[in-house]
């Protein structure tokens, strides 16, 4: 995905600052839109952050914050000067994701509000901080190297440049002075708070993109804004970013702000352009159409496959190409929705391996998953990704026997994915058995030449 390979150039290109000057202040990237008296949108250049800042009678709300302290620190000072006055009541995080709420530590004197769920994941976001600047600081090292085989003048190089340059400052941020600014008041349904001249209306919309995601409506301005839920230039809607989805709630959301007597002038996502209302109407009607599309389909006796061909994207939706995503961009992200619509119908498979192995063991798991298989077919979600990421979950608590048994299952149920052997061979890796690992990752590449991982794995253990 886009935004992974994003997040990885980003931290890729931290190591290469160093050789550099840091940006100043001056240097900082950022653009200011005003959308009326009491409205304004400070867009960073580099994540395409959209940051808005709301001037109401009892004072500042900033929704969002972006991932840096110091350009948070920039777009403070631009609002104090754009609206002349400094008193910060609100921050609002759309989500509790790093981009969005690394910044909250500027705002120090207003009140962050978030939906519950933000509260743990932004705990642990201290926690992680070392591993974060040493992730950075390694991939600043391979970027560095990079460089050297740029042509100095070329646009590639210039642009590599400039990113190191925030990449450098991105480090000095989470080095020194990081401070994990989790709300300080929560909701978990709705909640209003009334700003005197204006109110924000915010709606926990459900599990989707992270978990913690809200809409906030802000009537008096007909203003909505709908963080990193609906995006369609660089990313695409992310409905699928949770294993358990809450579809029905996001269309009753969806319904009290679309449908209510409010009138939505703009709708403005957490990064890159604007939407508007009708926009907004078209994907709730995707997201309507599928949700009844795979309910109907299961009543019929239906299997995936036949679901995977019943919903191709329609013709109205291919205005994505036009912002640059590929036929087979499209495709994926068809075929992602449409399985984890499908799948919120089925109770998953994983989850009870995973609670057989924490109580009982992996033999007992791996009876347990033949067992399902073969009673309970109809009842169950057999996922191929939810058995790899509970592989990975076990291998990161060194699990490694329990994870190499979670990937032989999902092999054996998925022979013709690359991904599977990728996986066990990985496992097999950590485990040092490294003749079997040799074994998988050649499969997977065989399956998927294009398996840079299995590649450049199979040629470190050639040298050895
Ligand atoms: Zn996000």
């Amino acid at each position: 995905m886009k935004y992974k390979k994003f997040i990885s150039s980003f931290l890729a290109l931290i190591c290469l600052t160093l050789l550099l000057p840091a940006q100043s202040a001056d240097d900082i990237p950022i653009q200011v839109k005003r959308l009326g008296e009491r409205v304004i949108v400070l867009k960073e250049t580099f994540m395409e952050n959209n940051v808005v800042a709301i001037a109401s009678k009892k004072g500042l709300v900033v929704v969002d914050t972006t991932g840096l302290p110091s350009t948070a620190a920039k777009m403070r000072k631009i609002i104090e000067k754009e609206f002349d006055r400094k008193d910060f009541v609100y921050v609002i995080n759309t989500h509790h994701h790093w981009d969005h709420s690394f910044g909250n530590q500027v705002f120090a004197d207003a009140v962050v509000v978030g939906h519950e769920r933000c509260l743990e994941p932004m705990r642990r976001d201290a926690g992680f901080m070392p591993r974060r600047v040493e992730g950075l600081k390694q991939n600043l090292e391979r970027q560095k190297q990079r460089l050297e085989g740029l042509t100095p003048d070329s646009e590639e190089a210039k642009s590599t440049r400039t990113d190191i340059a925030t990449l450098k400052r991105a480090l000095a941020d989470y080095s020194e002075g990081f401070v994990s600014t989790p709300p300080a008041i929560i909701f978990n349904d709705r909640m209003n708070l009334n700003l005197g001249d204006m109110t924000f209306k915010l709606y926990y919309f459900g599990r989707a993109h992270s978990g913690s995601d809200i809409l906030i409506h802000v009537p008096e301005e007909g203003l909505l804004l709908t963080g990193d839920l609906f995006l369609d230039e660089g990313w695409l809607p992310l409905f699928a970013g949770q294993p358990v989805l809450d579809i029905p709630r996001w269309i009753e959301v969806l319904k009290a702000v679309l449908d209510g007597e409010d009138e939505i002038k703009q709708v403005i996502p957490a990064h890159q352009h604007f939407w508007n209302r009708e926009r907004l109407a078209m994907w709730r009607d995707y997201i309507v159409k599928l949700w009844n599309g795979v309910n109907a389909a299961k009543a019929e006796g239906l299997d995936f496959a036949a679901v995977q061909n019943r919903f191709p994207l329609e013709e109205k939706y291919s205005y994505l190409k036009e912002l640059g995503h590929t036929g087979s961009e499209l495709q994926r992200f068809q075929s992602r929705n449409v399985e984890a619509f499908w799948r919120q119908l089925f109770e998953s498979a994983a989850a009870v391996v995973e609670k057989t192995i924490t109580e009982s063991g992996i033999q007992a798991a791996i009876e347990k998953y033949h067992e399902l298989k073969a009673k309970q077919e109809k009842k169950y979600y057999f996922g191929e990704n939810d058995f790899n990421a509970l592989g990975y979950r076990l291998l990161m608590n060194r699990k490694v026997k329990e994870a190499i048994e979670v990937f032989k299952l999902n092999v054996q149920a998925f022979p013709d994915s690359w991904n599977v052997y990728d996986s066990l061979g990985e496992a097999y890796l950590v485990n040092g058995d490294t003749e079997l690992a040799v074994k998988y990752y050649k499969k997977s590449l065989e399956l998927n030449p294009e398996n840079n991982n299995a590649k450049e794995t199979l040629k470190r253990l050639e040298k050895k």
